[in-house]
């Protein structure tokens, strides 16, 4: 939580964060052409696992330059890629409930994207130097921009299958006390979830910027001082009055 207990690295009055772009230069096309239509003061955050399917070296370049144009965090993806740790695979976390063949499909992903970043030598330096979390200000709240979840990288504490779990929702509340945030947001778990908690407390998980499984529903919650919204079907967005 080191980020987490700091002053905010930034203050927009609409902030976009996208998780799990997995690699997707289509959704990515699609993402920044939405940002670009957003007027005022304003930050894209990427939070982690923006390389993924990107295996050819060209690809991986061109989505590594363009998300390193904005702000980002490292994922578990790009972790694994810059500092890997022995035997752990894709740094997934996975929990008990995902199945060993995805877990072995990940891996040998994983695998074949290291081999790409290492033929990039200016890659993973780049990759390691990125934060894992990020505080913001959309208006007086205080949102803080994760990757799995507060207490880590590769968490799955603000996944919708912990969350529908009474013990799950004491961690997450627990999470909200210790960094006094307003709205954590997350990704990794590929699953959206936007979930209140009392008083007005919000977890947001984009689920995956660059899956197809995605879907196309409007949801919108309102703090005291900033909306959430998702936009298409690609990232959550904060912005500081609440304009729909
Ligand atoms: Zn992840």
């Amino acid at each position: 939580m080191q980020a987490l207990g700091r002053a905010p690295s930034l203050t927009v009055d609409s902030l976009w964060v996208a998780g799990g772009l997995y690699g997707n230069p289509l959704a990515l096309a699609a993402l920044v052409d939405a940002y670009d239509r957003d007027a005022g003061p304003k930050a894209l955050v990427f939070n982690g696992d923006f390389h993924w399917f990107d295996v050819d070296t060209e690809d991986f370049a061109q989505i590594d330059r363009a998300v390193l144009s904005f702000r980002a965090t490292r994922g578990n993806v790009e972790t694994e890629l810059a500092t890997p740790t022995a035997d752990a695979g894709c740094g997934c976390g996975y929990p008990d409930w995902v199945s060993n063949e995805t877990v072995e499909q990940s891996n040998r992903i994983m695998e074949r994207l290291r081999a790409t970043a290492q033929s990039l030598s200016h890659v993973l330096p780049e990759l390691a130097a990125l934060p894992m979390q990020m505080l913001v200000n959309v208006g007086d709240e205080r949102i803080a921009i994760v990757h799995g979840d507060d207490s880590s990288l590769a968490g799955w504490g603000f996944s919708q299958e912990a969350l529908s779990t009474t013990q799950g929702l004491a961690a997450a509340s627990a999470a909200f006390e210790r960094t006094g945030v307003q709205v954590f947001a997350s990704s990794h778990t590929c699953l959206p979830v936007l979930r209140r908690l009392s008083e007005g407390r919000t977890v947001v998980n984009n689920g995956a910027a660059g899956m197809p499984e995605f879907f196309w529903r409007k949801i919108r919650a309102r703090n005291a001082n900033c909306a959430l919204s998702m936009e298409g079907r690609f990232v959550w967005r904060a912005v500081r009055e609440f304009v729909y």
